[in-house]
Formats: structure tokens, sequence, C-alpha cells
């Protein structure tokens, strides 16, 4: 409805590729001519997590060179600015493309001009910006990740803020991966772990004692999703807050309906919940979709809603000067104040 249109929001869960609308990839199509493909899903479809990487494949053709990696950047961050997304974190896989020259550090400079170029335009909007270790790739990558996010933090200290963990999530062991975040951490980059997306017994644990800054899904973390109650009780004791994507669960089918979705689990324990898009190209939805959507499932009323949106500032990786500018925003916008 209107009111979450209007809300100022905050995106912490969006990847680059994933949240690329049909009139970018219309552009990008037109520049490679053929290429008929269904980029995304339809509203109400579902799919297997399998059919859900097939798309990020497809799209990655068509971000194969700095140029449309640029564009996909700017125009997903004037959409979100367009649905009254007031604080943005993207996250993206720096990836090299050797027929088009595209190297990890080109694909993330690309990244960072089109940010760089939003803020240039003034747009009412704060972006940062995590590098993604895409765990199909192996440790040595997420290594090579992290040294370059280390290296871009260096020249741009006030955009670039953390690492991620995402990726098929059945494939290989995530504990491999902890010296990698563990050095992140000394540097100072945030961490947000796609965790328990499926069940996944064995590497859970070791990651939440981490314990990461954010968690990304944490689909199957209670026991009557297939986690342990010591998965719940750690997470509780670290409040270690939860990012929440309703639409790409449920046609990834990692939920098997919206009344079985996590979020009520954590919501009605207080725990830190915020909702996001993930793949709001992929997935056709948009941050205000979403909180329509939490809203008929969960029963929100207009002042939870805006409740959620101002307390996801809470857990973003920015300095507290800017979380505290980007608060009166959200004064305006109280339910019952217009
Ligand atoms: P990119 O990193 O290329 O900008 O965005 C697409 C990538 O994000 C995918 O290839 C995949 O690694 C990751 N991704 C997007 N959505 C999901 C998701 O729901 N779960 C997991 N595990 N990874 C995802």
């Amino acid at each position: 409805e209107e009111f979450c249109k209007m809300l100022p929001k905050v995106e912490l869960h969006a990847h680059i590729n994933g949240s690329v609308s049909e009139s970018t990839i219309e552009k990008l199509v037109a520049t490679k001519q053929k290429l008929d493909h269904q980029f995304s899903f339809k509203k109400g479809s579902t799919a297997t997590l399998k059919e859900c990487f097939e798309k990020f494949r497809l799209i990655h053709q068509l971000t194969d060179n700095v140029d449309a990696v640029y564009q996909v950047t700017y125009d997903v961050i004037q959409e979100f600015c367009d649905d009254n997304v007031r604080y943005l974190e993207l996250r993206s896989t720096p990836r090299e493309v050797t027929e088009t020259g595209m190297t990890k550090e080109l694909y993330v400079d690309a990244v960072l001009r089109a940010i760089r170029d939003c803020e240039a335009e003034n747009l009412d909007i704060e972006v940062k910006l995590l590098l993604a270790i895409d765990r199909r790739n192996g440790v040595q990558v997420g290594q090579d990740t992290v040294k370059l996010a280390q290296k871009f933090r260096e020249s741009h200290p006030d955009l670039v803020v953390g690492i991620d963990l995402s990726g098929d999530p059945s494939v290989g062991d995530g504990r491999d991966f902890i010296p990698v975040f563990k050095e992140a951490k000394d540097f100072g980059l945030k961490l947000a772990l796609h965790l328990c997306e499926v069940p996944a017994l064995q590497e859970t644990m070791d990651l939440l004692c981490l314990p990461p800054d954010r968690i990304g899904h944490g689909t199957c973390l209670h026991p009557e999703a297939g986690g342990t109650q010591e998965f719940v009780d750690t997470v509780l004791t670290h409040k270690t807050p939860l990012e929440l994507c309703l639409t790409s669960n449920l046609i990834g089918q990692t939920v098997p309906d919206l009344d079985n979705h996590q979020f009520k689990f954590w919501y009605e324990k207080q725990h830190p919940c915020i909702i996001c898009t993930d793949d709001k190209g992929v997935f056709s939805t948009s941050l205000t979709e979403e909180y329509q959507l939490a809203a008929v499932t969960f029963d929100l009323s207009p002042n939870d809603l805006w409740r959620l949106s101002l307390d996801s500032m809470n857990y973003a990786f920015c300095e507290e000067h800017l979380k505290e500018k980007l608060r009166e925003k959200w004064k305006a916008a109280k339910p019952g104040m217009e």
C-alpha cells in the first residue's frame, strides 16, 4: 500500500546482479543482439535453488564487461532510491572475464564509480558495498576477495564496509573460510554471511560462533526447520541480526509457505530482523512489496513497519554519525505524524 512505498527504508541484503531490473536487462541485451532468455521469475512462481542460480549465470553473461557492471550498479541504485530506500548496502562477487579484459579490480572499480556518480547527483540515498565470496570458488578466491576488499577500503574507506559469503549453499564447507573471515574482521571489515539457507548442521555452529555481524536468511536455524536449539541460543546470545527475504525464500522454496517463514519465529522473540529483497530483479519484487507482504502475512501495523525499518538502521555497517543523520528521515514518516 501507499504507506509501505512512502516509508523510508533500509536495504541491507541486495546482490547487484540479482537486483537487475527488466529495463536494464533490455538495455544490455540490446548491446548483445541475441539472447531471448527469461531472466526473472514471475510473481507467484516457484523454482529450485538450482534454477535460481541458473538465472544468475544468465545475467552474468550480460554483465561480462565493465560498462555493463557500471550500468547495472547505477540503475540498481536509482531504482532503490525511487522505492524510497534511504540507506542501501549492495553486495557483489568480483568477477574476471578474460575476453573483455575485465579483471576483478576493474569490476570493483566499475561498481565504486557508479556509487560515486550517484553520490555526485545528490540522490536521497546512502550506498555502501560488501564484496561477496562465492563459496563455490574455494578458499583461495575467498582470500583474494578479502585482500581486494582491504585494498579498496584503503582508497574508499567510506564505501567498502564488509564481506559476504554466498553462492550455492550445497557446495563446499563454510568452515574452510573461517581463517579468511577472521582476517577480514581484523581488518575492520564486517561479516554478513549466508547461513543455514538449507539445513547445514556441520558448518553452522562454528560460523555462528565467529560471530558474524549479520546472518543472511538463517532459514533452517530453528528446530522446526531442521536446525537446533543450540543454534537458536547462540544467535540470541550474540544478538546477531537476521536479513530476511520473504519472496526470495518463497520462490526458491527454502520455506514451505510464508506462514512458516522464519520471520515469525524470530520476530516473536523480539530478535533483530531486517526485511530485505535479496535479488529484486530475479524475484520480481521491491522492498516496498516485501514490507507489504510482511504486513499482510504477519499482521503488522503501520507502526510495526515503521519500527522495523527504523531499527534496521541499527544493523547497518556504517558510522554511527551517519545512522544518526539518517534516522531524522523517519521522524516525519511516523504513522500519525502526517
Ligand atoms: P553478484 O554477486 O554477481 O552481484 O550477484 C549474484 C550472486 O549472488 C549469485 O551468483 C550468488 O552467488 C549470490 N546470490 C544471490 N542470491 C542468493 C541467494 O539467495 N542465496 C545465495 N546463497 N547466494 C545468492
